[in-house]
């Protein structure tokens, strides 16, 4: 479980202090997978970074499991709207890196790589190079890449929008089906209604700027919540 408790952040832009972050909390359960959506600019990123560790936030904390923490860790991964892999390394070795910068032996590193370049089925371009790929194909090795650490929770910054409409498609299959193989809990920012629709079991809208404390809708999902139900979409466990 997931718990973010009363987080405030602000910056300083232009001199002038912009409070993003105004007293949020929302708690996601395990291997839950929440989709937040909102305005451009309200925070959504900045969220996930304070999730992720990447930023510290001004006050209020974030539990994993009851425990606290700050600063990046292993159960949590990232992965952003372009996958920023290294370009003179190969498929394997980028997604490998991750561990191997962690201290996993390299030929173990590799090995468990292979495993999720076969998951994103990509295991025939493990020698290539990143400029090598199309754009879906890199987005995917930046997914193998994320899953490699196996985090328990999967934070996910707008995964499909540079995807071209067939490719977010089936990137988007994958990550369905990973994510109920795996399960993990994820946290999906994203623009798109759609996307968070087909991935998330809940939708989350947070409101703009000037609320304060922000105010976090949820969206009534349109298909069935039982998931047994006939016609529910497969792909779903
Ligand atoms: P979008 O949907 O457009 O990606 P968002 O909801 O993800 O937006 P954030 O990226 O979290 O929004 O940014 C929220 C606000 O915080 C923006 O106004 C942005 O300018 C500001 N901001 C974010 N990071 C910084 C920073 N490092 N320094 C100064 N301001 C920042």
């Amino acid at each position: 479980e997931v718990s973010v408790q009363e987080l405030y952040k602000s910056f300083t832009l232009n001199r002038a202090a912009l409070a993003v972050l105004r007293g949020l909390s929302l708690t996601v359960a395990g291997g839950e997978s929440l989709a937040i959506v909102g305005p451009s600019g309200c925070g959504k990123t900045t969220l996930l970074r304070v999730l992720a560790g990447l930023e510290t936030p001004d006050r209020g904390r974030v539990l994993i499991d009851g425990h606290p923490v700050a600063g990046v860790g292993r159960e949590r991964a990232i992965i952003y709207q372009e996958p920023r892999l290294l370009p003179w390394a190969s498929v394997l070795d980028n997604v490998a890196f991750g561990l191997e910068v962690r201290g996993t032996p390299r030929a173990e590193a590799r090995d468990r790589a292979r495993h999720y370049l076969r998951l994103v089925g990509l295991q025939a371009f493990e020698t290539a190079l990143p400029r090598q790929l199309s754009g879906g194909m890199a987005q995917r090795v930046g997914i193998a890449r994320a899953l490699t650490v196996q985090p328990e929770i999967l934070l996910l910054d707008e995964p499909l929008a540079a995807l071209d409409a067939m490719t977010k498609l089936t990137v988007q299959e994958e990550l369905a089906r990973i994510w109920a193989e795996e399960r993990m809990t994820m946290i999906l920012v994203t623009h798109d209604l759609e996307e968070a629709i087909y991935l998330a079991d809940r939708v989350l809208v947070l409101s703009r700027e000037t609320e304060t404390p922000p105010r976090l809708l949820e969206v009534p999902l349109p298909r069935p919540r039982d998931r047994n139900a006939p016609g529910f979409v497969a792909l779903r466990r």
